[in-house]
């Protein structure tokens, strides 16, 4: 029933338009014409407003065609790419699409976004049964889920969904995740010659290197990890470094892991800063915070189900890594993540098989079919 042929015109078209985070605003255009010309009902938010950049998050609902109690869900999915596609050439080898190597190709997250719509499309040419599907692309992903946060989901009538947007195999799930926190600290010497008066300086990449050097850190523990990722400072060569400006961050699934891992990486810089005679300034945010979907929910009942029924494993996973889902989740509405075929993303060797796009489409198919069933039970 899925249209191949027609399910990769629509990915690689949408791969086509270049679409890096904030700069969204032709790629949504685009969707926004597609999915009414399929007669779904579109609307935009106003998550620009709140984010800056040129375009909102999409939204698409297709209302019920059954009577009685369907569960209302959502397949998500996120326009913005890591990088920009811009000048993308699409190759492909042995049934695998590909960049020619020069960019991305943004394969994360339209091998999410171009199945979801073609399951609708099937859906509709074939009339088959369905609760209130709702389709949810969001904007800004890449830069810390700023699209999803501002999506205000509670308003929809949803009951739980599918963010499509992690790595194989098709028909695994991610129903846990991490709590992510970051760090920003700006370590505060004192300039000085590094000639003529060196005694006078208090070097701020001394005190972040001594820091940094007593730090634990990459894997803390199984479902722990912590990371130094940016560090800039000083001005000459000349000159005693007056500031040095650092990221850090850590995740866990276990929260208080991430508090015990921030307040040690804190106490470092600190301690560093008052052997030197510097001084820090620290500041700490929860990126998102992490969920745990348990096996026995509808959302991820449904969704084992469909993989099963279509010989799929239904494998149920855990990953340090954020999607939309957190943020989905932290907002009250139940979601977990697709696994789609969509690999080595956020390199110029990213690519899909036509195959897994297939297969996702047919997942989404299953998952709606699920719903209908899990409503008649
Ligand atoms: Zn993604
Ligand atoms: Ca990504």
């Amino acid at each position: 029933m899925v249209n191949e042929e027609r399910l990769v015109t629509l990915f690689k078209e949408l791969c086509l338009i270049n679409a890096p985070a904030l700069v969204e605003a032709e790629s949504v255009a685009f969707g926004r014409k597609t999915l009414e010309t399929m007669g779904l009902e579109v609307w935009e938010d106003n998550a620009s407003s709140e984010i800056g950049g040129n375009a909102n998050n999409l939204i698409a609902k297709l209302a019920s065609n059954v009577s009685g109690q369907v569960p209302s869900i959502f397949f998500s999915a996120h326009f913005d790419t890591v990088e920009p596609t811009e000048g993308l050439v699409i190759q492909e080898r042995d049934g695998v699409l590909y960049s020619d190597g020069n960019t991305i190709l943004g394969a994360d997250d339209k091998a999410g976004m171009a199945p979801a719509i073609e399951a609708i499309r099937v859906i509709q040419e074939n009339d088959l049964p369905h609760g209130d599907i709702f389709l949810l692309f969001s904007v800004a992903e890449e830069i810390g889920l700023k699209g999803a946060f501002a999506l205000k989901i509670e308003e929809l009538d949803v009951d739980f969904g599918y963010v499509l947007d992690t790595g194989p195999p098709v028909g695994s799930f991610v129903v846990r995740t991490a709590t992510h926190d970051v760090l920003e600290v700006t370590i505060h010497g004192k300039p000085a010659h590094a000639g003529k008066d060196p005694e006078k300086g208090v070097s701020a990449i001394q005190v972040a290197a001594e820091a940094i050097s007593k730090m634990k850190l990459g894997r803390i523990g199984p479902e722990t990890t912590a990371n130094v990722g940016l560090i800039s400072g000083g001005s000459a060569n000349n000159v005693v470094p007056a500031e040095v400006k650092i990221m850090a961050e850590a995740r866990s699934t276990d929260p208080a892991e991430v508090d015990d891992q921030i307040e040690h990486m804190v106490m470092e810089f600190e301690a560093a800063a008052r052997k030197f005679g510097a001084t820090v300034e620290i500041r700490h945010d929860r990126h998102y915070g992490g969920y745990q979907i348990a096996d026995d929910t509808p959302v991820v009942r449904c969704a084992v189900n469909a993989a099963k029924a279509l010989g799929m494993s239904g494998e149920l996973r855990t990953t340090l890594g954020g999607s939309d889902a957190n943020a989905f989740n932290q907002k009250g509405t139940p979601t977990i993540v697709m696994g789609t075929g969509m690999e080595q993303i956020h390199t110029h060797d990213e690519h899909v098989s036509r195959k897994d796009l297939v297969n996702m489409a047919r997942l989404c198919l299953e998952v709606v079919a699920q719903t209908v069933l899990s409503g008649r039970d």
